[in-house]
This record gives C-alpha cells, structure tokens and sequence, in this order.
C-alpha cells in the first residue's frame, strides 16, 4: 500500500465523544460537587440498560473492573475458588478476582476469535473451580461459545460474561450479556462507549440480583475530587480530537490504570459505585450505541478486505454474531512493536497491542498455553472508528 489511505491520522481512543458528551461534563463542571451523589441519572441509567439487555437487575460502577469485583462477591465465591479466564486479558481482570483472595486460572484460547477453548477449558476444570469468565476479545463472539456455555451450564460452573469489549454486540440475536448468569461491561475511554471510567452489571438472576442491590448500596462513592478530573479528562479528551489547541487542563487527568493496581495491590477504585455526571455521561453515549456499533462494523470490513488483499492473518469472526469489533486484530509475523510503528506509519493510523502478556501490561509467563502467549507477542491491533467523508 504505496498510498496513506487517510489523509488524518486516525486515533484508537475517544472517537465516539461528542460535543453532547462534552458539554454535559462542562455542565457538572460548573454545578455543586454534592450534586454527584447517584440520583435521578443513576435511576434512569438502570432502566435504560435494564430494558436494553432485558435484565431484571442492573447495578453501576465506577469501572468495569469495580463491576468485576462486585460481581466475584455476588457469587459469594470463597478465598481459594477459582474462576477460569482465558489466557490473554489484562490485569484489572486478574486484580478484581484476586482482590477477593480468589483464584484465576488461565485457560488457552484459540486463534480465530481469540476466545477461550472449550477443550482446554473442560481440561481445567478442578475441585474448586466455580465460574468461567467468557471474554468476548475485541467484541468478537467466540468460537467455541455454545460448547463453552453448555461445559460451564453442565459442570455447574456460574457464567461470567465479561462484555468489556462487546457492549451492544450480540450472537443469534441475544445480546451479549445475556447468555450466562451474570454479565459486565466498561465504559473506560478505550472501549466502544465512554465515560472515562465507568462499569456496569447485567443479571437476570434473582439470588445473584438481590445480593448485588446490597453490594451497590453498600458501595462508596469516589471522592469529588476523582469526578471533577473525570469531567475534565473528558472534556480534554473530547478537544483533542476536534481542537487543534489543547487547554491545559485545570487538574490532573486521570490515569487509565493507578500505579497501586498496576503493582498488584488493592486501590479502592475497585469498589466505587458510579456518580451521577458518569450515569449521565453513560446515558448519552448508549443513546447512540446503533450507530457507533454500525460506524465499528464498517471499519472492520475495510480492515478485513485489506487484510486479505495483504495477506495479513486477521480473525475469523463468526457469522451468526454482530461482532463489536472494538479494535482488529492482526497478528503479525514479525516482533509486535515494529509491526505496530510499520503500521502506523503506512496507514496513518494509532495501533495498539493488546495483549502483551496474558494479564497485560503484568509480565506473565504461561507455558501451558502456547497460543495465548502466541498471541501475546504477536498481536497488534488496529482501531475500527475510521474517518469518513462526512466527518
Ligand atoms: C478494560 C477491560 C476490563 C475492565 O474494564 P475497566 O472499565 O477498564 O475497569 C475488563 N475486561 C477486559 C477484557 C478489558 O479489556
């Protein structure tokens, strides 16, 4: 490919903000910091997202890896259970299950959705295994889901659907969300909708429901501090897109990860519940969940036809689902961050690597499971939201 194909170079985060979204942070911005306690927002948040994946219960917090959290205490899983999660995630999944002195075993995945298989999966399972983490990876339905689905559903393993990258997504028609016991997604700057930070929880079933009403209740709000550099990492990222002069910011955004976490120790941002500007933040963007989902899709045709002109190794998505298609993923043949730069410049575009390890960005060895760590070295991936003649 001789040619740029854009003409701009195309970011991997913040694409779907709008100055809807920004207007609304500069409006919290100016209002009383007693006003972000959850209320009205929060409430009619619930209800979107309760109508949307048709569950019963819904609960909200400040991350996907705090609705992670709450999740693992809603199963009422005991220090030395193990929850199975495949081997290529990142470390806010690992911290949320261990944080609660519970286990997470790896488990290999396979190369065409870069899911979790199912043969290895039925191999992991042991005495105390109790709950198996589908991950759906850059929105892709897995390969192997309905065997999956039907180990975890027989060996009587809880169904954790982690939709962090897969909001709005959905196979055979259900949504994504709705195929296990209980469900979560994000809201964090680099997925498909976003608040910054933010999480929520799906569930259709009642025991598990009751019990997460009592843990979001019982949830501490982030300190107004946290919100109002939320708000203004917002507004900060929002301008970088549509603004050729940056303001400098009034406080210090936020960090995508806290140093705390990184190293592995508790940071109470894993049990906040979300704030009232998030729950309105969160509200504007699902508004418009059809068109950004539609605006990804289109994006991940392009790279596919390219790829096979290339005769580059993308995914194979299935074709009963409607992938999310949070980010597309190539794996190369040559090491992961020149693929990235000799990307980056021919296209024109910001690459990522997810993952580099197993429990990214933590160095993480696994032997056990050669096509996870395959992946780990050689998977870059390239952003779907692409610029279009009418932006
Ligand atoms: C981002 C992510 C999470 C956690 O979401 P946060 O909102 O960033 O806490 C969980 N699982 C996966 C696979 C993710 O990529």
């Amino acid at each position: 490919m001789d040619q740029l194909p854009f003409a701009r170079r195309v970011p991997l985060l913040n694409m779907s903000l709008t100055f809807r979204e920004d207007s609304c942070a500069a409006r919290w911005l100016s209002r009383d910091e007693q006003d972000y306690a959850p209320g009205q927002a929060v409430a009619s948040l619930h209800q979107h997202i309760a109508e949307r994946w048709q569950s019963e219960w819904v609960a909200s917090f400040m991350g996907g890896r705090a609705a992670l959290y709450a999740v693992i205490r809603a199963l009422a899983l005991q220090p030395g259970d193990e929850v199975l999660i495949p081997a290529f995630t990142c470390q806010c999944v690992t911290n949320a299950i261990t944080f609660n002195g519970v286990i997470a075993r790896f488990v290999d995945i396979e190369q065409e959705t870069l899911g979790m298989n199912a043969e290895r999966m039925l191999a992991a399972i042991g005495p105390r295994t109790r709950a198996v983490l589908i991950q759906y990876t850059f929105g892709l339905v897995c390969r192997d889901l309905e065997q999956l689905l039907d180990v975890a559903r027989h060996r009587q393993l809880w169904i954790i659907e982690d939709c962090a990258h897969a909001t709005g997504a959905s196979w055979q028609g259900h949504l994504l969300g709705t195929l296990g016991d209980i469900a979560f997604f994000s809201s964090e700057r680099s997925k498909i909708v976003n608040t910054i930070h933010g999480g929520w929880i799906v569930t259709r079933h009642p025991a598990l429901g009751k019990r997460l009403m009592q843990i979001q209740d019982d949830a501490p709000c982030p300190a107004p501090e946290f919100i109002t550099r939320l708000l203004h990492t917002l507004r900060h990222a929002y301008a970088s897109l549509h603004s050729g002069s940056l303001p400098t910011p009034d406080v210090p955004l936020l960090p995508q990860m806290q140093a705390d976490e990184l190293n592995g120790l508790f940071s109470p941002q894993y049990q906040w519940r979300m704030a009232e500007p998030v729950a309105e933040l969160l509200s504007l963007q699902l508004a418009r969940l059809p068109e950004i989902l539609a605006r990804r899709q289109r994006g991940a045709r392009y790279w596919q036809k390219w790829a096979q002109k290339m005769g580059l190794q993308g995914p194979k998505p299935r074709t009963d689902a409607q992938n999310g298609w949070l980010r597309y993923p190539l794996l190369a043949n040559e090491p992961q961050a020149l693929a990235k730069s000799t990307l980056e410049t021919r296209l024109n575009v910001e690459a990522g690597v997810w993952f580099t390890t197993p429990m990214h960005p933590h160095p993480c060895e696994l032997p056990d499971c050669p096509t996870g760590m395959d992946a780990t070295r050689r998977c870059v991936n390239l952003p779907t939201w692409l610029w279009e003649a009418a932006d």
